[in-house]
């Protein structure tokens, strides 16, 4: 089924089944934004790692949340019927949450919703790769160095679309280029690279410089079949100084919590994985409305004309 929704750059359609996206923007500037294209849905804050930069702090001895099954498979239910394209999973590590593969073959079966998922890539199993290739259209897997990069080898090659993110930390350019050319060599060619930023473990002195944000077009224009993106404020940086390239978005940013919006594992609704305001959800079938509460405080947060 092909869904279309309004936003402020235009009318877009969209079909799960082959990821195309068409925008026609003879219609921008009609509509502001309605609904968020997707949800960010860190499902668990628990994760079998501890990492020391991990964004959310998460660990072993991470709490739970509120979500379970239920909740969980009905808040995506509700987001289908409020007209967002697709649902990514994350964590903490989304392989942790009890019945996982089982909650993405379900939203798979039972909605019109997108699905992706990022994970660590460790608890995967072969059996798991055998349910999702069916129901998940993208798996990002975080790799953290050229040896970490070993763990695609049982993921890549299974039926399911396996993308890598990988995180360039200060003083860490040419680690990320030898993980990059390691998951290039196993097959990889999709990437989404990441700053470090000051949040949960990770601290200040951890984010890289911006002439290191300036050179990772450099770094990615000597591989000429990667598809590569960068985290939103990475994008703008490099937009904004004029580099345009076929891994930019076509999107001009208005603001965190709108295109974009991500529901925590203790269920707050936030405009971004990384900001520390949140609004409650009440219920499943409370996303709409505070999505609202959103956008008004997002209005009210821009300048006056
Ligand atoms: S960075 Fe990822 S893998 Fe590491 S502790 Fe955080 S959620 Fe887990």
């Amino acid at each position: 089924m092909i869904r279309s929704v309004k936003t402020p750059y235009g009318l877009l359609f969209f079909d799960r089944q082959s990821g195309i996206h068409i925008l026609l923007d003879e219609y921008a500037g009609r509509w502001g934004w309605e609904k968020p294209l997707f949800v960010q849905f860190q499902i668990t804050n628990r994760c079998n790692m501890h990492c020391a930069f991990c964004y959310a702090s998460s660990g072993s001895d991470s709490g739970d949340g509120v979500w379970n099954y239920d909740s969980a498979l009905a808040l995506c239910r509700s987001l289908d019927s409020f007209g967002v394209l697709g649902v990514a999973f994350g964590g903490g590590e989304p392989f942790l949450f009890p019945r996982f593969v089982e909650l993405c073959k379900e939203v798979w079966k039972t909605t019109n919703l997108d699905l992706g998922a990022t994970s660590n890539g460790v608890l995967i199993r072969d059996s798991d790769l055998a349910i999702l290739k069916d129901c998940l259209s993208q798996l990002r897997v975080s790799v953290w160095n050229p040896v970490d990069a070993n763990k695609l080898k049982k993921l890549i090659g299974n039926g399911v679309n396996v993308a890598v993110n990988l995180l360039l930390q200060r003083g860490g350019l040419k680690l990320v280029e030898t993980t990059l050319r390691r998951c290039y060599s196993l097959g990889a060619r999709d990437f989404l690279i990441l700053r470090c930023q000051a949040a949960g473990r990770s601290t200040r002195n951890m984010a890289p410089t911006l002439d290191e944000l300036r050179e990772l077009p450099r770094l990615l224009s000597t591989f000429k079949d990667i598809m590569a993106g960068f985290d939103v404020g990475t994008g703008l940086l490099l937009k904004s100084e004029g580099v345009e390239r076929d891994f930019m978005q076509p999107w001009n940013e208005d603001g965190a919590g709108t295109r974009v919006v991500a529901v925590t594992y203790d269920g707050l609704v936030k405009p971004t994985s990384f900001c520390s305001f949140g609004i409650p959800l009440r219920n499943t079938d409370d996303f709409a409305n505070v999505y609202n509460q959103l956008l008004t405080a997002h209005a009210k947060s821009l300048p006056a004309p």
